[in-house]
């Protein structure tokens, strides 16, 4: 097969092998502005030539390697659009999460202040933002390329999120908050799912964190009590097999109802305690 695919389902079937099912169906949904249940129902409909070649270029790059979210520039998460770029890591939906336990905790407070370190794309703060409106939430990274992203992300989607350049407490002096969240790199440096996929193509920086991947959870669980008010919450989210060694760093700061909470997969991901 040469040439432009004249139909939803050529283009699909030039895929097909190449990568998988899924990313074409959403490659193909973003080119061709059919929607997904179309995609499958009429694959005999026409696919305009400009259409066809975005798809047939982001076919190519994908087979390459590239995540779709850097093709596409966006993700979803939480039921929006976030703008992405090389600069964040691609939000995930297990991340999803902590966005509602942070709510839950937050559904009470009348203004409650809330803290997201090192924010990438701005996707749990802004979540957060739009999902409890009365919270004024601040968002802390040590990149100012990623910062400019949430910047954008927040103000496309009308949520009031303050950015503030800085690494992790560094930034927000003597504040104090009702919750803080995170979601900071957490995988062992020597991991080599580091150089697989599509965590190839994601800043280290959001993705590695020491020996045993804990040292920034290390350092968040050591410096968030100066900065959380009274029954103030920490909620972190980790990796598959650091629920109990990321409950034993909150307990022996003294947090009360330390918990972990499982994902989307049934596995462990957050794990939070607060302020007695
Ligand atoms: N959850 C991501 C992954 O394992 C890692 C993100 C992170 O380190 N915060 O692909």
């Amino acid at each position: 097969m040469s040439g432009l695919p004249a139909t939803l389902g050529e283009a699909l079937a030039r895929a097909r092998g190449r990568i998988a099912q899924g990313d074409a169906r959403i490659l193909l949904r973003e080119a061709s502005g059919a929607g997904l249940a179309q995609l499958v129902a009429f694959p005999e409909r026409a696919l305009p030539p400009e259409a066809a070649a975005r798809f047939l270029a982001w076919l190519a790059r994908r087979e390459a390697g590239e995540p779709v979210a850097h093709l596409l520039g966006e993700r979803e998460f939480y039921g929006r659009r976030f703008r992405v770029s090389a600069a964040t890591l691609i939000p995930r939906p297990d991340t999803e999460l902590l966005v509602t336990l942070a709510c839950e905790r937050l559904a009470a407070l009348a203004e409650p202040a809330v803290l997201d370190l090192g924010t990438g794309s701005g996707a749990i703060a802004i979540s957060i933002a739009l999902e409890c409106p009365g919270a004024r939430v601040s968002a802390v990274d040590f990149s100012a390329e990623a910062l400019a992203v949430a910047r954008a992300n927040a103000s496309a989607l009308g949520a009031r999120v303050t950015c503030l350049h800085g690494s992790w407490f560094a930034p927000v002096g003597a504040a104090r908050y009702a919750c803080i969240v995170s979601n900071p790199p957490y995988i062992a440096a020597a991991d080599p799912h580091l150089a697989q996929g599509d965590l190839r193509f994601e800043p280290l920086t959001a993705l590695a964190s020491g020996v045993d991947g804990l040292d920034d959870i290390r350092h968040i669980v050591a410096g968030a009590a100066a900065h959380l008010a009274p029954r103030g919450w920490l909620l972190l989210e980790h990796g598959h097999d650091q629920a109990a060694a990321v409950r034993r760093l909150l307990d022996a700061q003294g947090y009360a109802g330390v918990a972990s909470w499982r994902d989307l997969a049934g596995i462990e991901r957050v794990t939070g305690g607060h302020l007695a």
